[in-house]
């Protein structure tokens, strides 16, 4: 594996490849890398030739400084992992480098950018992330970017951004890689206290129960919210999304009738934790 910092550096031990047909695939990633990541890159390793996987700490992302400041960077041992899971090239540009004396532009997604993440983190949390996405898609040229569905909202904003500017990138989105208990793994996971971490289970048990409910053949969607409520009533716990939300398009469901997504957003400590659920109502499971 090479590790590489500059775009020129990179797009150079691109070409050739390119012009052999090879198939690149891209992982954007912000390091910290964890059993998540790793089946982006098992996964981008099964389907292409040359696999890239980049490693930037997006600045233009954070909507709060002691996040960014907070962030964990490993560099050595993401590098060791990424070779491990035999990627060819490591992408680790510096903030100039992406964002270098001048640059002034932004790239902004409407709608799906306008609810859940986007009211609590703010939108400009959305325009950093597609603003980068688009500037990695550019700069390696993928035929195939891997993402995680733990980030489901994100999924749906690079899903726009492709269709709306017409980008020669497809998208491939991976399962939610998770611990025994069930809590989504996340760098973020590091931040919580060991009691924290206890009952951070509650997160995916209360997304858990809405599926449960729902296989019974409760379709309320007020009725199933309750019940996954209770999953998250503990002192350590303050919730600042629970709902059941259309998977295209984010809006709140009253009945769940149909393939629909349950989402819950978090904070534990100083961690906030997201999660998701696509779930599967009797009906869209017999169909
Ligand atoms: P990050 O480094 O957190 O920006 O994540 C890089 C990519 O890994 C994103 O596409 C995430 O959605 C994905 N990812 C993060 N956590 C998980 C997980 N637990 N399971 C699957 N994919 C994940």
């Amino acid at each position: 594996m090479r590790t590489l910092r500059t775009v020129a550096e990179l797009r150079a031990a691109l070409a050739q490849p390119r012009r052999e047909g090879r198939r690149i695939g891209l992982i954007p990633t912000m390091g910290a890398f964890h059993d998540g990541h790793r089946s982006l890159m098992r996964r981008a390793r099964s389907e292409c030739d040359e696999v890239v996987v980049s490693l930037f700490v997006n600045p233009t992302q954070f909507t709060e400084s002691a996040d960014l400041a907070a962030y964990p960077r490993d560099e050595g041992r993401d590098g060791m992992v990424a070779a491990e899971e035999s990627a060819d090239f490591l992408f680790v540009p510096a903030v100039s480098e992406i964002y270098p004396e001048g640059f002034a532009t932004t790239v902004r997604i409407g709608a799906v950018t306008e609810v859940l993440e986007g009211v609590h983190r703010g939108r400009e949390h959305f325009d950093g992330v597609a603003t980068v996405v688009c500037k990695l898609f550019n700069i390696v040229a993928p035929e195939i970017a891997y993402f995680g569905q733990k980030d489901v909202q994100q999924t749906l904003v690079i899903r726009r951004m492709i269709r709306d500017l017409n980008l020669p990138v497809q998208i491939e989105i991976c399962p939610t890689v998770r611990q025994p208990d069930g809590l989504a793994l996340s760098s973020r996971n590091a931040r919580l206290a060991p009691a924290e971490r206890k009952r951070a289970t509650a997160l995916y048990q209360a997304l858990a129960t809405i599926q449960v409910l729902l296989s019974a053949g409760e379709t309320d969607a007020a009725r199933l919210l309750a019940a996954a409520r209770s999953e998250l009533e503990d002192p350590l716990i303050r919730v600042e999304y629970l709902q059941i939300v259309d998977p295209d398009t984010l809006a709140p469901l009253t009945t769940v009738d149909r393939s629909a997504l349950a989402v819950v957003a978090a904070w534990l400590g100083n961690a906030r934790l997201i999660d998701n659920l696509p779930l599967a109502t009797p009906r869209t499971r017999s169909a």
